[in-house]
This record gives structure tokens, C-alpha cells and sequence, in this order.
């Protein structure tokens, strides 16, 4: 089966959801446009029920199927935020808001999740129960997790979730995904070291913080070489270096270092968190300052489930006709603690070649539209049959 014929005659209206959207970005928990948006489209569906401010700015919409014999509930969840971008794609439904743009597809998601829920309220073709899922903040603010810590899954009943994102670099139509460990758990750290001050002619007379940081920015690269199981993904960036003077002849009294860890397992992330914390007050004590150090533990692990995984994968390979491999990414993404609660998986859809995501000039592939509501559509029918 390629894509369903009803998602290519809904087309048109789903990507002028999309560039709507798309025209008016929001970041984080703001989504209030969106949020109201979405809400409204789905009781204009005729969902059997919408609930908004489910982790402060999330919206969730039920979809009864014609019966109810499998006592399934399937949730379908897409993320709805942007980031603070400057838009530099020039096309003309680009941001209206300076300073923020969709730079991750989340306007696509959106929109098609949205044309899944209108298809799925249509046709109401399954036995069971359908929970779609739009969060706030999957970049960075955990908006996935404050829905579930709002009871999204208790208070639903769902018994297992599905996400989706547009991939760059995957032809447009077709799919990747991977079982297990997918992307990564995602902690930052910051770095407070202080010393002794003092003019830089003098150097005798201070603890200089300069060098001691220097030395720890190349210890702590030793995390990932030398103490990591090679097999086992680590990431250790320092991403910020801040000297407490700007003047050329003062050695200052403090520095102040951050950074970001990325794991794909609970033992590294584990054995980063405990060797960065110990080579920090090694480094600042062999130079006889100190340091203090703040982990800050964010996205966990997200882990695709195996059996979900596998009929995901199926029902790819009947739209597309193929689902590739996908390979381990180390960014983060937020449906982790979704798939923590609940067994599921999440899937690449292509997005061609275009800019990557978070890059200025990435736009989300409209040509994607079908493919994906297809799948969403498709998860549902498979997995609750009527
Ligand atoms: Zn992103
Ligand atoms: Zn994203």
C-alpha cells in the first residue's frame, strides 16, 4: 500500500495548516496560538473529546473508533514548539516573529498529526481508542515530561505511545528507525573555578584560573578516551569558557566553564557525571584552586521498544516500501519520557535534502505530508483492527 488516497486530497489544507503555523512560531511553553489552534481543529473534527493545558500549554484530543472490543488506546504524540532562530529561508510564509523560528519541523509535525486526527474522526475505521498528544517544549524545556507528570498516561489509559520526526537527509516518502537505544540522554554541567587573582606581571603571587581551566577543558576530553568503553557512545563539548576580567594584563580570580554530556546508556551516563565531578577538583586542586561543579541530569535515554519498533518498521515498509536502518543520534529528544512510561516507538520520515534542522535555512518538507499521515493513520488501523 503506498500513501492513503484520503491524505493526498487533504493535502492542500494540511500544508496550509503547515505554513501557518509555520509564520507564527512559538518557543517553549508559549504555544499559546498553537495550542488554541490545534484545540479548535480538533473538536472542528468532531474528537470525542480535547483537554488543553495538560503540561501547562499541552493539548490532548480523543478519537473513539467504531468499537470498543480491544479496550486498545494507541497515543500519537507531536511536538508543537520553535526555537530562538533568525528565519533566513526567504520563503513567504517565513516567521513573523523575529528571533524565533521553526527550525526542527515541529510546525510539520503539528500539521500532520493534525490531518491524521481529521482522517481518524472521518473514519473511525478501528476497534479501540485513539490519544493524540501535542506538546509544548520538547526543545530543551521537557514539555513531554510535564505532560506525563500531569497523568497523561494514567489519565487516558494509554497502553503505548508513538513520535515521529522529519529527517533530513532521508528521501522524502520514506522512513528509519531503530530498536533500543536511539537518541541520547542529554545533561549539561557547569563549572565555577576560583583561584587567586592578581596582575598578570605577577603570576607568582596568584592561583591563575586561566591555565587551570585550560587544563580541564583537555582533562575532561579524557572522559570520553579514556575511561569510556569505546563501544558505548560519550559526548563530553565544553561550549563556554568565561574569564571573570577582560583586561589584557589581570589574572582573574574565577572562571566559569559549561557544558554539555550525551550517553546512550545509564552506565555512561553514570561514569560521566562521576569522572567529570572527580577531574574537576583534581585539576583545580593540583593547581591550588577549587571547583564547583553543577550536573544537571536532562532528557533521559529515549528507547524505542522492540516489539513496537518491529511493527512500526512494517508499517513504513507497506507505505514506502522500504524502512532503513537508522543510525544512533546523540541529540536529545523529549518523547524519552513518554517511551519510559510506556512501550512504543518513534520514527524518522524523510524530509529530502534540505538544510539541517536548526539551521536558519531548513524549512520542513510539505512533500512529506502524505507519507507521514499515512503512517499515523496506518498505526492506528493495524494495531486496533476493526
Ligand atoms: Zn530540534
Ligand atoms: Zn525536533
Amino acid at each position: 500500500m503506498p500513501v492513503k488516497n484520503r491524505f493526498a486530497e487533504l493535502h492542500d489544507d494540511i500544508t496550509a495548516w503547515r505554513r501557518d503555523l509555520h509564520a507564527h512560531p512559538e518557543i517553549l511553553f508559549e504555544t499559546h496560538r498553537t495550542s488554541a489552534l490545534v484545540a479548535e481543529k480538533l473538536r472542528a473534527f468532531g474528537c470525542d473529546a480535547v483537554t488543553e493545558g495538560i503540561g501547562r500549554t499541552g493539548v490532548v484530543g480523543v478519537i473513539k473508533g467504531k468499537s470498543d472490543k480491544s479496550g486498545k488506546v494507541i497515543g500519537l504524540r507531536a511536538d508543537m514548539d520553535a526555537l530562538p532562530i533568525h528565519e533566513q529561508t526567504g520563503v513567504d510564509y517565513a516567521s513573523r516573529t523575529d528571533g524565533a523560528m521553526h527550525a526542527c519541523g515541529h510546525d510539520g509535525h503539528t500539521a500532520m498529526l493534525l490531518g491524521a486526527a481529521r482522517y481518524l474522526a472521518e473514519t473511525r475505521n478501528f476497534d479501540g481508542t485513539v490519544v493524540v498528544i501535542f506538546q509544548p517544549a520538547e526543545e530543551g524545556g521537557g514539555g513531554g515530561r510535564e505532560m506525563c507528570e500531569d497523568g497523561l498516561m494514567e489519565r487516558w489509559g494509554i497502553q503505548e505511545v508513538y513520535g515521529m520526526h522529519n529527517w533530513p537527509g532521508v528521501p522524502v516518502g520514506s522512513f528509519a528507525i531503530r530498536p533500543g537505544a536511539f537518541f541520547a540522554a542529554t545533561d549539561q554541567f557547569e563549572v565555577f573555578l576560583e583561584g587567586k587573582g592578581g596582575h598578570a606581571a605577577k603570576p607568582q603571587e596568584t592561583v591563575d584560573t586561566t591555565v587551570m581551566a585550560a587544563q580541564l577543558v583537555l582533562a575532561l576530553q579524557t572522559i570520553a578516551s579514556r575511561n569510556a568503553d569505546p563501544v558505548d557512545p560519550l559526548v563530553v563539548s565544553v561550549t563556554s569558557f568565561e574569564t571573570s576580567s577582560k583586561a589584557f594584563n589581570v589574572i582573574p580570580q574565577r572562571v566559569h566553564i559549561k557544558g554539555t554530556v550525551r550517553t546512550q546508556s545509564a552506565e555512561m551516563r553514570k561514569l560521566a557525571e562521576e569522572r567529570l565531578t572527580a577531574i574537576c577538583a583534581g585539576v583545580a586542586a593540583t593547581f591550588g584552586g577549587t571547583a564547583d561543579v553543577r550536573y544537571y541530569h536532562g532528557y533521559p535515554v529515549m528507547v524505542n521498544s522492540e516489539e513496537q519498533t518491529e511493527f512500526a518498521a512494517d508499517v513504513a515498509r507497506s507505505i514506502s516500501g522500504q524502512c532503513a536502518e537508522a543510525p544512533l543520534v546523540m541529540g536529545g529528544e523529549d518523547f524519552a519520557y513518554m517511551l519510559e512510561e510506556r512501550p512504543g516507538a518513534y520514527i524518522l520520515v524523510g524530509n529530502g535534502d534540505t538544510a539541517p534542522v536548526h539551521h536558519p535555512e531548513y524549512n520542513f518538507n510539505d512533500e512529506a505530508i502524505p507519507a507521514g499521515c499515512s503512517w499515523w493513520a496506518e498505526i492506528v488501523e493495524r494495531r486496533m483492527p476493526a
